[in-house]
């Protein structure tokens, strides 16, 4: 394997005799949290990042497997990112946090390859958006205006949700005025919007193709939420060289470089609270740590149902929590083959193969506990991550999501014997490119609902946090700010939702929101 900068990957927290006092305290690791601990260091704040598993990163970590002398490097959940070009927020954020020169940014030339081979459809869609308008006009000319019109919206909306953030504070502006495609589908899903433009069934299946980055299908997703994820995967569309992995070790760095540390393999299970503020955690293990900041980058459901203790939660607050859905889980096969996939038809990084146009009926399936059948996505790692595995070998994904309900707590019989048999369909699903794929496993491993949960600890393994519906988005869902002075969230569950982008403006946002309370109470002071 070669790396020109090792230190990429190769980030372990320093070996150092931890303070008890500290100014910020995260619970996990998570991308959340690990950007606000990175911006809160950058203002000066000593950080302290305390994660229950082995490694840094939450979701966005690798996992090495050997094998007769070769190393693979499995990424966990990255596939790709958005709005990381010079100027847009996220690679703004990084430089401001000082780690846009410790990551390598590899520009992806297309987004993804949606095959249909039932409707024997097989495209590639461009990272340029104009391109791939002009694609889907060439293939759907019947429906010109409504590509435009969707293309207006989904656009519009990312733009105009800043605008409405200013009319709710400034009772002069109209927000029907100034965000009026925002307001039209404030409450809608992304079939609302279909149903307002485009017909054909699928176009419709196209254009809604990265559903499953949000976890819902059209029928349910936010057309909000789905609106921020398309723009960003329409406005230049990334790898990070080295994977997740990459981003959670140059956050930690930066992190130690101003005084914080990284507490790995320590689970918190209290938040302390004295006098009504958050002042600190307590591990599994008794040891107490204090800090006037805490931040929780665990589940919404563990943060109020058992870090808390009960007479710190109002019965409000855990209304809202307890009727908050929770989102879809995901089972992902991380296969090493000998071969060059490209050569072999996987060229492309992100394949979707579609088994149906009815994303909605397909997500019944889902819910219902069914694999069989279902569409999958594939993905061929080497093409875009280098650093994946040596000449000659490939690294593949193969990805469905999964309800959790059905995986976890399964008797260890059945778990296996259930594992074994998605196993299989995962495989088979490469094997309508690669036919002989059995031959050339070099290393498989599986994670499932059950796998995810037990590595971030989220419900059912959730992966997208609270479901992205149309009631539960971006501004409806939990807040950063919490109802214990001096606690915070961070990560997928809470503003403004999931994925690397939503989990990093998440914790962007929420140190924002800690220097300001902080700046509040020294003025108080004063
Ligand atoms: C297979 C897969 C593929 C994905 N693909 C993409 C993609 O291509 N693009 C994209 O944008 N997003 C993708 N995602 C989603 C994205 O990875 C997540 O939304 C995001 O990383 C979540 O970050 P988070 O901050 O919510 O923290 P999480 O990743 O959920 O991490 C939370 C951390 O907190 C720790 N923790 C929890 N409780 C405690 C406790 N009590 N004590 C100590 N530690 C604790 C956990 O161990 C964990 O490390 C994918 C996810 C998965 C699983």
């Amino acid at each position: 394997m070669s790396l020109t900068k090792p230190g990429w990957l190769l980030w372990r927290p320093k070996k150092q005799p931890l303070d008890r006092h500290w100014d910020v305290i995260t619970i996990g690791s998570g991308l959340g949290a690990l950007m606000a601990a990175a911006k809160l260091a950058k203002e000066g704040l000593r950080c302290l990042v305390i994660e229950q598993h082995y490694v840094a990163g939450g979701y966005a970590h690798h996992f090495p497997r050997k094998k007769q002398g070769a190393l693979y490097l499995f990424d966990v959940a990255l596939h790709q990112t958005g709005r990381l070009k010079a100027g847009q927020e996220m690679y703004e954020w990084f430089r401001d946090v000082g780690i846009i020169d410790r990551i390598e940014v590899v520009d992806n030339e297309i987004v993804y390859r949606a095959v249909y081979p039932e409707h024997g459809l097989d495209i590639c869609i461009p990272a340029d958006a104009d391109a791939y308008r002009a694609l889907l006009k060439r293939h759907f000319p019947a429906e010109s205006d409504g590509i435009d019109r969707f293309f207006e919206i989904m656009f519009a909306i990312p733009t105009e949700l800043p605008l409405l953030r200013k009319a709710g504070k400034d009772p002069s502006i109209n927000p029907f005025d100034a965000a009026p495609h925002a307001m039209r589908y404030m409450s809608g899903t992304l079939k609302d919007v279909f149903d307002d433009m485009v017909r054909d069934p699928l176009l419709r299946a196209l254009l809604a193709q990265l559903w499953s980055y949000l976890g819902l299908p059209p029928g349910e997703v936010s057309a909000i939420y789905f609106a921020l994820m398309w723009r960003s995967m329409h406005t230049g569309v990334h790898y990070i060289r080295g994977g997740g992995q990459a981003l959670s070790n140059a956050l930690c760095e930066v992190i130690e470089e101003r005084g914080g540390a990284v507490k790995l393999r320590t689970m918190v299970d209290k938040i302390i609270v004295r006098d009504g503020r958050a002042a600190g955690v307590r591990t599994a293990s008794g040891e107490e740590y204090f800090a006037d900041t805490v931040i929780s980058n665990a589940s919404t459901i563990a943060t109020f149902g058992h870090l808390l203790d009960p007479q710190h939660v109002p019965n409000s607050v855990r209304t809202q929590i307890g009727a908050l859905p929770v989102s879809t889980s995901i089972i992902q096969a991380y296969v090493a083959i000998s071969g060059d996939a490209a050569e072999m038809g996987l060229r492309e990084h992100e394949i979707f193969l579609n088994r149906t146009v009815d994303q909605d009926a397909e997500w019944k399936r889902v819910q219902a506990g069914e694999f069989r059948g279902l569409s999958c996505l594939l993905a061929n790692h080497g093409a875009v991550n280098r650093d994946a595995c040596p000449p000659g070998k490939s690294v593949l994904e193969a990805a469905i999501l999964a309800n959790g309900e059905f995986w976890i707590g399964l008797p260890k019989d059945e778990y296996d014997a259930k594992k074994a048999a998605v196993t299989e369909y995962l495989i088979d699903q490469i094997a309508s490119y690669i036919p002989d794929v059995r031959d050339r496993i070099e290393v498989i491993e599986v994670g499932t609902p059950k796998t995810m949960y037990e590595y971030s600890l989220n419900p059912n393994g959730a992966v997208y946090g609270h479901s992205c519906d149309a009631q539960n988005h971006t501004v409806f869902r939990p807040e950063q700010r919490t109802c214990v002075p001096g606690l915070y969230l961070a990560g997928a569950w809470t503003f403004p939702g999931a994925g690397f982008g939503g989990a990093l403006t998440s914790g962007y946002v929420c140190a924002g929101l800690v220097i300001k309370d902080r700046a509040a109470s020294i003025a108080a002071l004063a």
